[in-house]
């Protein structure tokens, strides 16, 4: 049985998120959650607009336990920490200065091997995304993606994390343009990240923003990915990655029915009592 009454990954105000803390508990009460977990971007070594600032964190683990008398649905407080080989932080120290639930790991800003610049894959311009694949890699799409899933392979055997975000998030600019995720150079990156993690035993979330933000026309990870983590019997979470309120729940039935399909029958919950994952 696939319940629809949970979501782990949330942004709001403290990062780059649109709405205040509460606006997302009451759209969450309103969705009959049970649990609802926040994960602002961790703070980056550089400046940019999108992280929640390292000063910041005690007074949102704060308002996030506030917040937690007010409702019967768990509130858990997470941080969606990006991992940029030799310049951010081990997702432990977050974890533990803050005494965080569970941390998503994910990667959107891609070193080059020169160390020269960094791509940034996501966010809402297809041009920044054309502008780094020219410019740091030299148009060079096969070796640009074979970076972001090198860096993918180095978070999960390196750093500390329950759930993977947004497994093939590299597809979302490259719209159909410069590859086709179904080419076997492509296959075998996704399917070594695939065996990692499994073996790290990691959770992978179906990702619905790419379709409700019309930047992708499928989940992350696609069908042929989920069919075979599903071969692997890795577990799944749904995640709306809801930047407003309104996000929250958002193509999560049809998320439910292509998980259906790949031949899952539940997802992976957080368990009070435990204080980890369940799947
Ligand atoms: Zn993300
Ligand atoms: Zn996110």
């Amino acid at each position: 049985m696939i319940e629809l009454n949970t979501n782990y990954h949330t942004h709001s105000t403290y990062c780059d998120g649109k709405e205040p803390l509460p606006a997302f508990v009451t759209a969450a009460e309103k969705l009959h959650y049970t649990q609802l977990g926040f994960s602002s971007h961790a703070p980056v070594s550089f400046e940019n607009d999108f992280g929640i600032k390292e000063e910041e964190i005690g007074t949102y683990c704060d308002e996030i336990e506030a917040l937690q008398q007010q409702t019967p649905m768990l509130l858990l407080k997470s941080l969606e920490c990006d991992f940029i080989p030799g310049y951010s932080k081990s997702f432990d120290t977050f974890r533990n200065e803050y005494h965080l639930d569970y941390i998503i790991g994910g990667v959107h800003l891609v070193l080059p091997e020169h160390r020269d610049g960094i791509w940034f894959i996501d966010g809402s311009k297809r041009e920044i995304y054309d502008d780094g694949l020219a410019r740091l890699f030299d148009h060079d799409i096969r070796r640009a993606v074979t970076r972001f899933w090198e860096q993918t392979f180095e978070m999960i055997e390196t750093e500390h994390f329950e759930i993977i975000a947004h497994f093939d998030k590299i597809k979302m600019h490259n719209q159909h343009r410069f590859f086709e995720d179904d080419e076997p150079w492509y296959q075998m990156l996704a399917d070594k990240a695939l065996q990692l993690i499994k073996r790290h035993d990691l959770i992978v979330e179906v990702n619905t923003r790419g379709l409700y933000k019309k930047r992708c026309d499928a989940f992350y990870p696609s069908t042929t990915l989920l069919k075979k983590a599903r071969k692997l019997d890795i577990p799944v979470i749904i995640s709306s990655d809801a930047h407003k309120s309104e996000d929250l729940g958002q193509f999560c039935p049809e998320a439910r029915d292509e998980l259906l399909r790949c031949g899952y029958d539940h997802l992976a919950v957080f368990d009070p009592a435990t204080r980890q994952f369940q799947y």
